[in-house]
């Protein structure tokens, strides 16, 4: 097989897709998708298996928004015998591939979910297969093994690179909503912050005693992610925040319009869920970062029913526009988070 297997938000496959295509092109590697309306995936096939492994490799798969999880195709393991399915799984793996860790996974559809509880209930039958097959390596820069079952009997069988692709299965991280965070919302900070900062990165810049300003900030499910951290908090929105954060000492709300509110010093964070046009959330985020405003931000851009992946791009054209004309070196990176609805994270950052 020669291609590449993407999980996406189900709904979104058309924009994984052009991705993906666009990724290739960039790299001069033409392939075309095979995709299904809201199968959550999207199959990238390319015109040889050298494409594969290429564009795979040199494809960075943090600059890819829509897909949360990518692997390059090995096997369609099909008519898999329901009474053992292993040694079909095995035979499909072996001589093309020896990993560090197996991933057992399906879409991210109701009918992935029927299939959830067959890959629970194969993941250790199967590690010790692998195990005594020789196919298991403690080898760090062993490649991880996807095993993704689209059905009982059948699965794609592939390997991704552990550091170009998602630590997560099936690119979602599962985090448990904190009792006493306001909204649900919280968690899609909290996934930015795992998403786009590694642990070094998140320790350096979420510090106690930082301060940050919080746009579109009711009930304060955001809010309560920085207060957690012991940031101080501006929390900007004319709508009521939460009693306990207000009784925090951290938190101050201003009830203001977010597109008017400027700080009177420099924060660290700008956080912004305002529900607005995705172009004004953009320029919005753009002047804070190059007038001095503030170091880091993560915002929300909320999309549009049709255009969704070309609309993303130009926001994104419009920032990094912006920044580049500081003259100063930046981050910007986008994701669609497994807790984003019909909207995408941004993360962007000035200076060293
Ligand atoms: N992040 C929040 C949380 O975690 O609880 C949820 C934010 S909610 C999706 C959007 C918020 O933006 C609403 O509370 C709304 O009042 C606020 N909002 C809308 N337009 C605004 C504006 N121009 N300035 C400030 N806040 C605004």
């Amino acid at each position: 097989m020669n291609g590449l297997f993407l999980h996406c938000r189900p709904g979104f496959e058309s924009e994984c897709a052009a991705e993906i295509q666009a990724g290739a092109a960039e790299l001069g590697i033409s392939g075309y998708c095979k995709a299904k309306p809201a199968a959550a995936y999207v199959v990238f096939v390319t015109g040889s298996n050298d494409e594969a492994i290429q564009l795979h490799q040199a494809l960075p798969f943090a600059q890819l928004i829509f897909t949360r999880q990518w692997f390059r195709l090995l096997a369609l393991a099909k008519d898999l015998r329901i009474d053992d399915r292993i040694s079909g799984l095995l035979e499909a793996c072996d001589g093309i591939a020896v990993a560090n860790e197996v991933f057992l996974e399906t879409t991210d559809t109701n009918e992935g979910k029927e299939l959830q509880a067959l890959c629970r209930s194969l993941a250790r039958p199967l590690q010790s297969a692998l195990a005594g097959a020789k196919l298991l390596s403690d080898d760090a820069h062993a490649p991880r093994l996807h095993v993704c079952f689209m059905a009982t009997t059948a699965a794609y069988i592939g390997v991704a690179d552990r550091s170009n692709s998602s630590p997560f299965l099936m690119g979602i991280p599962r985090l448990r909503f904190p009792s006493s965070a306001p909204s649900r919302s919280t968690l899609k900070l909290e996934e930015a912050f795992l998403t786009f900062l590694d642990a070094d990165e998140r320790d350096r810049t979420l510090r106690p005693g930082m301060h940050a300003v919080d746009l579109g900030a009711a009930p304060g499910g955001w809010s309560w992610q920085l207060v957690r951290r012991g940031l101080h908090v501006i929390a900007v929105d004319n709508g009521a925040m939460a009693p306990a954060l207000l009784d925090s000492g951290l938190l101050v709300h201003h009830r203001e319009d977010g597109f008017r509110y400027r700080p009177e010093e420099p924060v660290d964070w700008m956080v912004c869920d305002i529900v607005e046009q995705p172009a004004r959330i953009a320029e919005l985020a753009a002047r804070w970062l190059s007038e001095g405003d503030c170091r880091y931000t993560i915002f929300n851009l909320k999309l549009p029913m049709k255009k969704r992946y070309p609309e993303v791009m130009q926001c994104l054209a419009v920032v990094s526009e912006r920044l580049e004309a500081t003259g100063q070196p930046y981050r910007l990176a986008c994701k669609q988070l497994y807790h984003d609805r019909e909207e995408v994270t941004v993360f962007a950052a000035l200076g060293d």
